[in-house]
């Protein structure tokens, strides 16, 4: 099964650091043992008969499977069909887990899509990227991003020694490949994907071509150090449902001189051609796509405990209680609506790829960095004092106050072992260390939501919606002398 080769394959000298330690066996550590064998269950489902054509599709006549974010879509149904498996794994993890490599596979196989508009770029880049995206769709690799400049000093740029020799850098150029050394923030599932996407977020001058590119980089690279953020996993499953599965970890990573093979370095040098591979409009409506997708899953899922949470307590007839559900389920009704409308008017590329438009998915990604938190303050706002009411665990129901236990946890429409399950599940979307990541996670994982809206406000023909009133004014004012 495709699972358990996964696991194996991470037992191959990355260097990953955690508390302090290098973490020799990660499928074994605690921090790492929940999430991987959500993963590889998720992986396992390629290899299911009944499953494989929910996530997957055959690619070529040789009958293997491949994670429909390697479809390139050309028609309708291909475009639905990425969708589907995007919908379906994140339903498998109730939209807990948001980079189950499934954006990044979606970014590679973007640029692939796009290879003939991007050769313009570097006569290379065809070559290099189909082999890529190839090798990483037929050996099912897990990929993510790490496109974040470490957060030294956010006044400074490129021009200041402290910020250049820590953002990555190229230090030499070999008959191998570059040697690179900095690092990088964020890069959610670090320690068990393969390789990482990676490139600068920010837009650099023709002076800082040391710093553009746009690299494939395993994650066992001589000299490449995994720094983890401390861990949320805790393997009490009864009192952390999500905790105890989902921890997908973040974290830094530091290029201590690595060599990068030329075949892997997709782009170098140029700032202004990296900013035309980031801005291309295919890979990014591929890529993006999946973000929503998998949005819809996490709110569902934080809808539906706030509606058992109210059940649950008998506040569902509570005209504010009904206001608050009734926004939950219009924030869905709204995200859905926007990827049906990105998907419906997707338009054909010039190498007739079928692309969702960018302007709906932007705006369901911007909306849900308000959408998220919003939805946490509902969910906190309808259960109210009950989050800290629960018993540390459900161990009492077992002992000797467990008729008293019975007695005073229970629900309106529950039994009180129930309650108490529900309400360590909301707990630990709203309370525990893993519940702030993810809101913190909601609010930025997109970018910067702040420049994210002025970008959109800048970009914007504004003279489309400004002309209508100027000439509403110059009618009402016939007759008299005015200046706009
Ligand atoms: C949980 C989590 C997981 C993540 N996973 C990934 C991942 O897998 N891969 C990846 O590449 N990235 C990942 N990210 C990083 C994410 O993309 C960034 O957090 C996001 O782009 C914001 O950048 P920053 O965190 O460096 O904030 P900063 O840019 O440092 O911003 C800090 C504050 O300063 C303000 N600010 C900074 N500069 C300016 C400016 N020029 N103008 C106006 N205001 C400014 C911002 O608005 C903000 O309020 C993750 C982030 C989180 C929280």
């Amino acid at each position: 099964m495709r699972g358990d080769k996964f696991i194996s394959s991470l037992d191959d000298g990355r260097s990953v650091w955690l508390e302090g330690k290098r973490v020799h066996k990660i499928p074994e550590h605690p921090a790492f043992k929940g999430t991987l064998t959500t993963i590889k269950s998720l992986f396992n489902m390629l290899d299911d008969p009944v499953q494989r054509d929910q996530v997957g599709y055959a690619v070529g006549h040789q009958g293997h499977y491949a994670h429909s974010a390697f479809l390139v879509p050309h028609t309708a149904q291909e475009l639905s069909r990425r969708s589907q498996s995007f919908s379906r794994w994140s339903a498998e993890t109730n939209g807990m887990m948001s980079r189950l490599s499934d954006y990044a596979r979606s970014l590679v196989t973007g640029w692939y899509a796009a290879r003939h508009q991007l050769s313009a770029l570097d006569p290379n880049f065809t070559t290099k990227i189909t082999a890529y995206y190839e090798e990483a769709r037929d050996h099912d690799l897990f990929l993510t991003t790490a496109i974040i400049d470490p957060q030294i000093d956010r006044s400074s740029g490129l021009d200041d020694k402290r910020i250049s020799e820590r953002f990555l850098h190229v230090v030499r150029e070999t008959e191998d490949g570059i040697v690179i050394r900095g690092a990088k923030m964020i890069a959610t599932g670090a320690p068990y994907t393969h390789d990482f996407v990676i490139f600068s977020f920010l837009q650099f001058q023709t002076q800082h071509q040391k710093h553009a590119h746009v690299l494939i980089v395993p994650a066992n690279s001589q000299g490449l150090h995994i720094v983890c953020r401390e861990s949320f996993a805790d393997s009490r499953e009864q009192n952390h449902p999500l905790s105890s599965r989902y921890d997908e970890m973040d974290a830094v990573l530091f290029f201590d001189d690595v060599l990068i093979p030329w075949e892997r370095v997709l782009l170098y040098g140029d700032p202004e051609k990296v900013l035309a591979l980031r801005a291309n409009k295919t890979a990014n409506g591929l890529a993006f796509h999946q973000n929503v997708v998998r949005f819809v899953a996490k709110l569902e899922f934080v809808t539906g405990i706030s509606i058992a949470v109210a059940e649950s307590i008998g506040a569902t007839g509570f005209l504010h209680i009904q206001e608050k559900l009734g926004e939950l389920l219009t924030q869905i009704d709204v995200i859905k609506a926007l990827i049906i409308a990105a998907e419906t008017t997707a338009v054909l590329d010039e190498a007739g790829v079928l692309v969702p438009d960018l302007s709906y998915i932007e705006t369901a990604r911007s909306l849900g960095t308000k959408y998220y938190p919003r939805a946490i303050e509902i969910l906190q706002q309808v259960g109210a004092g009950g989050f800290v009411q629960t018993p540390s665990g459900v161990e009492d129901f077992y002992g000797p106050i467990s008729e008293l236990m019975h007695l005073y946890f229970e629900g309106a429409s529950v039994s009180a072992e129930k309650k108490v399950e529900l309400f360590k599940l909301a707990w630990d979307v709203i309370g525990s260390p893993l519940g702030a990541r993810h809101l913190l996670y909601e609010r930025f994982y997109a970018g910067d939501p702040i420049r994210g809206l002025a970008n959109h406000y800048s970009r914007f023909d504004k003279d489309t919606l400004t002309a209508p009133i100027w000439r509403l004014l110059k009618q009402n004012s016939k007759g008299r002398m005015t200046t706009i």
